[in-house]
């Protein structure tokens, strides 16, 4: 062995179905942790073989959140490194001179069965008591293939151009058993396994054959990925051994599952408002680094209480003896919490082209970015993602449409209107350069103190005239920002438009 192979490298394959998904940018993240912990490399290698599901736009969305995600690989598609090309897609030949290796060496048959033949023998073992029919050890001795017939026959088929595909040929009886990072010592027992199509008709690897010879021709050293992939270790674990490879380590990580128990499948996701695709996240203004933070704490944790790590500290920090078997439950509450943490570390300077983003968004034109600046700080601790800006803050940009109903049945009583018109009678006397927040706060506390009554008492049906809604940042530097015009309007229609409740 020379030193490079020693190397510890680690690959992220996903296959191009459809956008990444979070589960998938969680494995992405351990094996570029892993490999940057380790001073490794972290390879992106696609895996398209499979053409009937393959979209359209799922590679690029793949790197793009890569991206986003700071997650940036070594090696791989437009970044070619000494083990390319990194799409399955263009390495077909490499897979059929392994099929051909493993047939020669009696490991591999060439198969000749319609699905309707392979249908009717399932059906045939079904009715005879066998719940779980497989082509395996015992049942491929009474189907068409190299094994069962003379070897003119399957020169003759093959000669002819008749469709065939190539199956492992699975030992009857053999205990596989392999040590993995997280799960600890792994057996399966070889009857529980199908004689695995390798080689598919149209002539392209199934994911195991391709999987297997990618992980060793790119000299990985470490299989991170999700545990769905378990039961397809031992058919990898058979193959490294007949074709005399080495098997990497493997680490198969635990689910991510819903809220409400079970795996977190895109319709449990849904129902629990959990959003799926790490698109969505991009889109709706999530924080990178939060995401990140988040998924690297589902399944994984530094030891001690700390929950605020940068990428930078979760490569130096991440050890994979830590990751946990059990299946980590994701919590949306969670990740809000973190993109809030996130996003109050942001300056306001970062902020603004992202806050005008949002506006954009909403069709609302704010050309005055010293206004922008002035609201971010206002906003900042009130708000969890950068769309709630927009969300929450509509009324710094137009006059509330409708005033909250909830809020106005408790603010606005009986004497409301006669507070209200005696603070308007005392604003409209400031000078506007005047109109600022000390004093607008001041002159609030003048009136209640001549009326005899709480702060709240007036403060709660101007913070609904002004914005529509009961709770907001500070009210008096929300006024000073609108302006002595646009307060004092805002006031004078409060008053006509709403009837005590
Ligand atoms: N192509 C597989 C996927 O889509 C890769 C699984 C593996 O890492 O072996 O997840």
């Amino acid at each position: 062995m020379d030193s490079s192979q020693n190397k510890v490298r680690v690959r992220f394959a996903p296959s191009p179905t459809g956008w990444l998904h979070i589960g998938g940018l969680r494995t992405a993240l351990y094996n570029y942790l892993f490999a940057r912990n380790l001073g490794g490399t972290f390879i992106l290698r696609i895996e398209d073989t499979d053409q009937k599901r393959y979209v359209e736009g799922a590679e690029s969305d793949i790197i793009q959140s890569l991206r986003w995600s700071g997650l940036d690989f070594d090696e791989g598609p437009g970044k070619e490194g000494d083990c390319g090309p990194y799409r399955q897609s263009e390495r077909s030949e490499l897979y059929a001179k392994y099929a051909r290796k493993l047939i020669d060496d009696g490991h591999a048959y060439y198969a000749f069965d319609t699905t309707q033949e392979i249908e009717e023998m399932r059906e045939r073992l079904q009715k005879s008591g066998n719940p779980s029919p497989k082509y395996d050890a015992i049942t491929r001795m009474s189907m068409k293939n190299s094994i069962t017939l003379p070897a003119e026959e399957v020169e003759k088929r093959l000669e002819s151009g008749q469709e065939y595909v190539v199956r492992l040929k699975v030992p009857r009886r053999e205990t596989i058993r392999f040590e993995d990072m997280v799960r600890g010592h792994v057996r399966f027992e070889s009857q529980g396994l199908d004689d695995q199509v390798l080689l598919k008709s149209d002539g392209l690897p199934t994911y195991h054959l391709a999987n297997v010879v990618d992980d060793h021709e790119m000299g990985i050293s470490h299989v991170i990925r999700g545990e769905e992939w378990l039961s397809s270790a031992p058919k990898h674990i058979l193959l490294y051994q007949y074709l005399g490879w080495e098997p990497p380590t493997m680490a198969h990580l635990p689910l991510i599952m819903s809220p409400a128990g079970g795996k977190l499948s895109k319709r449990k996701a849904e129902e629990q408002g959990i959003m799926v695709n790490v698109k969505d996240y991009m889109e709706n203004g999530f924080e990178p680094g939060a995401l990140i933070n988040f998924l690297a704490f589902l399944g994984w944790n530094p030891g001690d209480d700390r929950e605020i790590l940068s990428l930078e500290q979760l490569c130096a920090e991440f050890a994979i003896d830590r990751v946990g078997k059990a299946g980590a439950v994701f919590n949306m509450n969670k990740l809000m919490w973190y993109n809030e943490q996130y996003m109050r570390q942001r300056s306001v300077a970062s902020l603004l082209p992202d806050f005008k983003r949002e506006l954009d968004k909403a069709s609302i034109s704010c050309e005055d970015d010293a206004y922008l600046e002035q609201i971010l700080p206002l906003m900042l601790d009130r708000v969890s993602k950068v769309s709630e800006l927009v969300e929450h803050g509509s009324y710094f940009f137009k006059a509330p449409a409708e005033y909250d109903e909830k809020s106005l049945k408790k603010a606005w009583k009986e004497q409301t209107p006669q507070l209200v018109e005696a603070y308007q009678e005392k604003i409209n006397q400031l000078p506007d350069s005047g109109f600022e927040a000390v004093a607008l706060k001041q002159q609030l506390e003048e009136v209640v103190n001549e009326a005899g009554t709480g702060f709240g008492k007036l403060m709660l049906p101007l913070r609904v005239a002004i914005t529509g809604m009961g709770f907001g940042p500070d009210l008096f530097q929300t006024m000073q920002l609108l302006g002595k015009k646009e307060s004092q309007e805002r006031i004078e229609r409060a008053l006509k438009e709403i009837q005590p409740g």
